[in-house]
Parts: C-alpha cells; structure tokens; sequence
C-alpha cells in the first residue's frame, strides 16, 4: 500500500500483531536486533502556519524498516517496546537522530525550525531524562530552542507533581513542551496553568470529522480558546482536506499538520521541501 502512493511518502504498513506469548518474545528479539541492525528510520511531518505557509516544525516519527514486513508502525511497536524496556535505547536513538538532523539542517542554512520528539509514558518518567536530553543537545550541537518534546495528555496527568518538576526543569533548559493527543485524557483544567508549555496538539479524533460534526467544532473551539487564554500555541493534528483547514483557520487555529499539507516524509524528502520552501521565500521577498 505504501508503495503505490509514490515518492514523498513514507508511509507505514498497518499490520497488526495478534500475539502470542511466545510471538511476542519473538518480538521482542527482533527489536532488539533492529536498534543492532540499524532498522529504525525517522520520518518528518511538518507543522505548518495556516496564514504564512511557513514550515513551523518537523515532527520526528519512528518507523521500523522489518526486513520482511516493511515498514512498520510505531503504533505496532512502541507499545511492545514500552513494555519490555526497550523503549528506552529506541527513544535515545530518536532522540539523538532526530537532533542531528535537525543541526544539519541548521548548518547547511535550510532551517531555523524546532524539531519535535515524541516520549511514551516509561521515556518521560525514567530518573535522568533532563540528563540524557542535555547531553544529547550537547553532542548534536543542537540548541535547545530547536527541540521540542512531546508528551501525551495522559502520560502527563500520571502524577501531576512529577510532570509539573520535570516540565519546569525542561523549560529552564530552554525545551519546549507539546501536549500531545489533547482531548483525549483526562486533563483537570487547572493543571494546565500549573504546567509550563508552549503547544497544544488538538487530536486528530476532533479533526477528522470536523466538518461535519457540530460536537467536534465545538471541542476544537473550545480547546483553541483554552490554549490562545493560556498564551499556548495551537497545533491540530491529521488535516487532510481543505474544507477541514478552512473551518480551522475560521476557529482561528494558527498551525496544523496532516496530509493535506504533507505527509511524514523520508529525511531525503524532508531536505527537499524545506530547500523549495527556502527557495519560494527568496522568490516572494
Ligand atoms: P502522534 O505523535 O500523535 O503522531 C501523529 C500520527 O498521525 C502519526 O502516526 C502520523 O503519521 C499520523 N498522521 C499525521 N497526519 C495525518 C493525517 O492527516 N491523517 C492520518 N490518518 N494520520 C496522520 P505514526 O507515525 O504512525 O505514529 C503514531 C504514534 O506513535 C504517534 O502519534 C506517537 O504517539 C507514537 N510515536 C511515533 N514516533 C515515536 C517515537 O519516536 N517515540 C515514541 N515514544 N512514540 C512515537
Ligand atoms: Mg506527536
Ligand atoms: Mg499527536
Ligand atoms: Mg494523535
């Protein structure tokens, strides 16, 4: 399926893994080998400003390069990682690649963008992730205004005070937070002004029948207001048709992200729509 879309895709095989015990040992093997064997690869999805155009951010999503299965979601496996520890050296190669990229990119002029990574519940929990954070920025090179990290809604209301500690550290840091999936946990409201961040991420449950659900504008309404009172940035989530993006920027939503605008994106792709964004912008100035 993938493969027939063509270039600039980079799109995932949904296979589902119904598992047995002894599969999922097998599984877990094969992950291991995979970070040994060099099989994870990183796809850009860019975020961008709904009046501008401009490239706001490149999302940095895992993707499994199986030998025989091709690529495979991370919706597949991070959840098997999480479970069996694995998360944490898949997460710190993440972290890492998409740092690097994202110094490169710097370097070679074609952008002054932050890049985002996504954290499971055990990454953003483990003792020392502001540690490994900063040596990584220190070993990429990268500035900390470039990176931003996302969480979930729900992996950030587990214990309120540990988020609020870690968030702050973070931010004294100079790393800016995401809050991923938002509507989809359960947030007490009065948290979220307790919690230093600089994104809300609206789910793309509310995105995707926006158009025609008055419930869903209303939720989206609802959370742009919440998120431009509490000075956040808005960012929705899986836009993949004009009518969607017309009735965003009607809720005054500044950013999104989706197939409408691009889909995640090899690094070679991702390369080359920031170097034709950089050359429209020198055009139009
Ligand atoms: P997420 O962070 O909410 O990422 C958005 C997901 O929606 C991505 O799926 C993306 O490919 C997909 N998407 C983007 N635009 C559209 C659209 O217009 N329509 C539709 N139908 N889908 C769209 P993906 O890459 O399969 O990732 C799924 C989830 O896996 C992510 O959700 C994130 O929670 C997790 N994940 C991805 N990469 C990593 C990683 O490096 N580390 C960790 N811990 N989790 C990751
Ligand atoms: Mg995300
Ligand atoms: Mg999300
Ligand atoms: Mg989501």
């Amino acid at each position: 399926r993938a493969k027939e879309k063509g270039r600039n895709t980079y799109e995932v095989y949904t296979h589902s893994f119904d598992l047995l015990a002894s599969e999922l040992l097998d599984l877990e093997n094969r992950l291991h080998r995979a970070l040994e064997r060099g099989e994870f690869m990183l796809a850009y999805q860019p975020k961008v400003n709904i009046k501008t155009g401009e490239i706001k951010g490149m999302e940095a999503l895992v993707r499994w390069n199986h030998p025989e299965l091709g690529l495979v979601s991370p919706a597949k496996f991070i959840p098997i990682a999480e479970e069996t520890g694995l998360i944490m050296p898949i997460g710190e190669w993440v972290l890492k690649t998409a740092c690097g990229q994202n110094q490169a990119w710097i370097e070679s002029g074609l952008s002054a963008i932050p890049v985002a990574v996504n954290l499971s519940v055990r990454q953003f929990r483990q003792p020392d992730l502001v540690q490994k954070v900063a040596q990584v920025l220190e070993e990429t090179g990268l500035d900390s205004q470039y990176l931003i990290l996302e969480i979930t809604e729900t992996a950030a209301m587990l214990d309120v005070d540990f988020t609020r500690k870690l968030l702050r550290e973070l931010e004294q840091m100079g790393v800016n937070i995401a809050l991923d999936d938002f509507g989809t946990g359960y947030s007490s409201l009065s948290y979220l002004k307790q919690f230093p961040l600089h994104t809300l991420k609206i789910d793309r449950s509310f995105v995707k029948d926006l158009t025609e659900e008055p419930a869903d504008i209303a939720i989206a309404r609802a959370v742009i207001a919440l998120g431009h009172g509490l000075d956040l940035n808005v960012v929705a989530e899986g836009v993949e048709t004009q009518e969607q993006l017309d009735c965003l920027r009607m809720l005054d939503c500044e950013e999104i992200q989706g197939y409408f605008f691009s889909r995640p994106l090899s690094s070679e792709d991702a390369t080359h729509l920031l170097q034709r964004m950089r050359l429209q912008q020198e055009v139009s100035i």
